[in-house]
């Protein structure tokens, strides 16, 4: 068997351009999605991530201001411009690209995000909506990932469906999602006993880790369907995900590729979120 391969990238372009099009008919209606881009200290990734955001940004026709900050900014500064930003009215969203220095509490900033303006989806309010089944912003991973399996044709009702990793950002999202269609979740993590047994169990299988090429196809359950969130660099600076990907789509039915995969679909709905808020600002229309 080889595997289908999920075209993120593809998937994600064809998002952009409706978005694109949802936007030039914003601004007719003097509605200018604007998206403020935060970014403290020198982290290449970081660097590499707000770059890729704000190009995303500019082929949308979504303004974006960036608020690049030294990596000795202060907690209290970085909540000052925040608050700024939260009050600025040409501002729909806010993105403050993490991990922030070690000496900044990210808990603090993220709830220093007005709500209306949290693209992202990581402030506890935004969170809570999510868990009750009434969600603001969904977090742009997670989502991404589900319109990647929903646009596939994937059904995930009543499916065997396994997380592993429970990030606040990907792992813990991606479990309330995924059981919000009626996927029967199973989360697993750094302590899981057993783990190979419960990730061969998976129909869809996520892998949030972190650790590159960690679940080998041997592992997996024939048919299942892969989706790969993890992005690591290799030494030699290939990037591979948290699947390996050779002998993980001889065995899947489909499966994501790293790069190319859930990366991409993050930037489209962290885009379609702002251009969410602007919506949402305009109309006064906030649940
Ligand atoms: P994270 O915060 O480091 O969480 C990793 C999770 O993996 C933790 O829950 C951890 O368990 C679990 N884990 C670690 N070692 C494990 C093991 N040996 N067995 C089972 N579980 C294990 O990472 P994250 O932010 O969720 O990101 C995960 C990956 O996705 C990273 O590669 C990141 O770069 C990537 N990512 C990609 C995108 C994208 O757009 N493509 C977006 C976000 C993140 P414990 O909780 O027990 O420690």
């Amino acid at each position: 068997m080889t595997a289908r391969v999920l075209n993120g990238k593809e998937l994600a372009t064809k998002i952009r351009g409706e978005l694109k099009t949802k936007v030039e008919e914003l601004n007719e209606k003097d509605i200018f999605p604007a998206l403020a881009v935060v970014i403290v200290g020198n982290d290449a990734a970081s660097r590499v991530y707000v770059n890729a955001k704000k190009r995303a940004c500019s082929e949308i026709g979504i303004l974006s201001y960036e608020y690049a900050l030294d990596e000795d900014t202060t907690e209290q500064d970085l909540i000052e411009l925040i608050h700024k930003l939260n009050n600025d009215h040409k501002i729909s969203g806010i993105l403050v690209q993490l991990p922030l220095p070690k000496h900044i509490n990210e808990d603090k900033i993220i709830n220093s995000i007005d709500i209306k303006k949290d693209v992202d989806g990581f402030h506890p309010v935004n969170v809570g909506k999510l868990m009750i089944g009434n969600p603001q912003f969904l977090p742009c991973t997670p989502a991404g990932v589900m319109e990647l399996i929903l646009e596939s044709g994937i059904d995930i009702s009543g499916k065997e469906c396994v997380v592993v990793g429970r990030s606040n950002i990907v792992g813990k999202p991606m479990a309330i999602l995924l059981l919000s269609k009626n996927g029967t979740v199973t989360i697993c993590h750094s302590k899981t006993e057993n783990i190979e047994e419960k990730i061969k169990s998976a129909d869809i299988l996520i892998a949030a880790v972190g650790k590159p090429e960690f679940i080998k196809g041997s592992s997996i359950k024939k048919g299942a369907v892969v989706i790969d969130v993890g992005v690591n660099r290799l030494e030699d600076k290939k990037l591979v995900g948290d699947v390996e990907f050779e002998s993980a789509s001889k065995v899947a039915s489909a499966i994501t590729p790293v790069p190319g995969g859930v990366g991409p679909m993050t930037i489209a709905m962290l885009m379609k979120n702002t251009v969410k808020a602007a919506v949402m600002q305009k109309e006064g229309n906030m649940s």
